[in-house]
């Protein structure tokens, strides 16, 4: 079977093909100028071209479906090469800078939230993701492709950057062997060029995950899905704070290494009337104490059959600004693509009937 060149970081493929340096110039054909076969590759030899195309393929997954928001964000659905599906957000955001005569430039920055896994082990209660249980790991190749597929498709320039966020379906540090790999080859400066500070993976919390994450330096950001601050109200809401408790958490990021000019993010996804009191947030403050946090808080975002609900706006404010007051950094979550069930817990794997798409 041929083995898809996108699995591969630069460092793995110049050990597959000599001499080394077309391994840099196969990178900037696939990830620059977005190229899908070889026969295009016109600055390698022929031969090498012929070897290539018996040896790998370029396995980019099929876009099944794209859906747009009103708030300009798109939810892409992928089917993979054995049939299953993962869904992925592009998420352009405004910015407004000054630059140095004082006006005012206004520009897109891009976001791509990946998707880790087909489904979810972890079992999150109020997450959509976790209903259809797990069926397995992606590679680096179909999480990579999934950023590759959409600058395609959006004819995003290849040399502009965008942020990723690991926060697709499922748990990526129980996939961190795949997951590291995609920070690195999304990072070469032959390919994507997407530094690792500009990659967030977001964790329910296996706290020796964490720690193992920290070990491989990949100088990525770390974000905890934290949500509950009391362990018996977090068992309930995530079933993997049995194993790993609040405590184990806290003690796993302490020890995390993060570029001193970043902060760890706490998610804390507000749950009507569950965990949106201030004595919750209070217990918040405490349990960040010494740590270089923010938190970011995020409404519950409803799906059919959910069974909590959805803050109101002003429960949250509230929440927030006594967080501000305590000198906690935080930001609410915008929830982008509501309407197209893009927003985070949302996405959820669709079966797809052969030779018909959804
Ligand atoms: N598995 C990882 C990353 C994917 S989920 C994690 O749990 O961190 C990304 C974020 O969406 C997490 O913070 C998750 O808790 C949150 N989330 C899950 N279901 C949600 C829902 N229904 N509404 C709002 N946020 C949700
Ligand atoms: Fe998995 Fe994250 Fe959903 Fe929990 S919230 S079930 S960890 S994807």
């Amino acid at each position: 079977m041929k083995k898809n060149i996108l699995d591969f970081t630069k460092d793995e493929l110049e050990e597959e093909i000599s001499p080394k340096f077309r391994a840099k110039q196969i990178y900037q054909w696939i990830y620059q100028k977005y190229v899908d076969n070889f026969d295009n590759m016109s600055n390698l030899p022929k031969e090498l071209r012929i070897k290539l195309k018996e040896n790998y393929e370029i396995y980019i997954p099929k876009i099944l479906k794209v859906e747009k928001s009103i708030d300009g964000s798109k939810k892409y659905l992928f089917e993979l090469k054995d049939g299953h599906t993962v869904e992925s957000v592009l998420l352009p955001m405004k910015k407004e800078e000054r630059d140095e005569n004082g006006d005012i430039i206004r520009h897109t920055r891009f976001t791509v939230c990946v998707s880790s896994q087909i489904g979810c082990k972890v079992g999150c209660a109020f997450c959509l993701t976790a209903k259809g249980g797990f069926i397995r790991n992606l590679t680096a190749g179909e999480i990579v492709s999934q950023v590759l597929a959409i600058k395609k498709d959006n004819d995003i320039a290849s040399n502009r950057r965008v942020n990723i966020v690991y926060m697709g379906m499922g748990e990526p540090l129980d996939n961190l062997d795949n997951v590291a790999k995609a920070v690195k080859i999304f990072s070469d400066e032959n390919g994507l060029s997407i530094s690792p500070r500009r990659q967030t993976i977001s964790t329910s919390g296996l706290a020796p995950k964490i720690k193992k994450l920290g070990e491989k330096k990949l100088g990525v950001l770390l974000a905890i899905s934290l949500h509950a601050v009391d362990d018996k109200l977090r068992e309930e809401l995530m079933p993997i704070n049995k194993a790993y408790n609040i405590e184990s958490i806290i003690q796993a990021v302490k020890e995390f290494p993060i570029d001193l000019r970043k902060r760890v993010m706490f998610e804390y996804l507000i749950i009507k009337n569950v965990n949106d009191d201030l004595k919750s947030a209070k217990k918040l403050v405490k349990l960040l104490n010494g740590i270089k946090a923010k938190v970011n808080l995020i409404l519950f975002n409803p799906y059919p059959g959910s069974q909590f609900d959805r803050p109101d706006i002003e429960t949250v404010n509230r929440f927030q600004k006594y967080l501000l007051e305590k000198g906690v950094l935080c930001t609410v979550r915008e929830s982008k693509g509501l309407d197209i069930s893009a927003a985070c817990g949302q996405l959820k794997e669709i079966e797809v009937k052969s030779g018909n798409t959804v």
